[in-house]
């Protein structure tokens, strides 16, 4: 199967990369939102974040926030966001996961078109009685 960020991570494919350790790698995204857009890349293949396994969730989260800090010093930026897409209904477009880490500037206009709902009466608790009988983690 072939996967691009694989590739990628396997230095078959070219990439700007800008930082790496044990559990992912961070490259420039080749279609940035702003100029210095991130993505940090497990190095295991997981095609969303419900696949990633545990003992990864820490590396890449520091790897995250190690390219953030780097991301908000050297552009003096005011604020950025981190985020993920999971499922091509959610926009995923390349299937092995990845976090997005994307500059913010004031104006730009960049925004989910967010129509906010209200729960009826007792649907908040249902909902939230329906998320917790899920719960499989520790
Ligand atoms: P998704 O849509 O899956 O959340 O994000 C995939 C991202 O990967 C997109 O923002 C896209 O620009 C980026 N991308 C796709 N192919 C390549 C590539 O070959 N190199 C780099 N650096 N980024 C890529
Ligand atoms: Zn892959």
């Amino acid at each position: 199967m072939s996967c691009i960020f694989c590739d990628i991570i396997e230095r078959k494919i070219p990439a700007e990369i800008l930082y790496e350790n044990d559990c992912a790698l961070s490259i420039l995204d080749i279609n940035p939102i702003h100029y210095g857009h991130a993505l940090v890349i497990p190095k295991r293949h997981h095609r969303d974040f419900l696949e990633v396994e545990a003992d990864e969730l820490s590396g890449i989260m520091q790897a995250v926030h190690t390219v953030s800090c780097a991301i908000v010093k050297a552009f003096k930026l005011q604020g950025f966001n981190f985020f993920a897409n999971n499922g091509a209904i959610a926009g995923q477009s390349v299937f092995h996961f990845h976090i997005h880490i994307t500059p913010r500037y004031a104006g730009d206009n960049i925004r989910f078109v967010l129509r906010l709902k209200r729960y009826e009466p007792n649907a908040m608790e249902e909902t939230a009685k329906t998320i917790r009988s899920a719960i499989t983690a520790p």
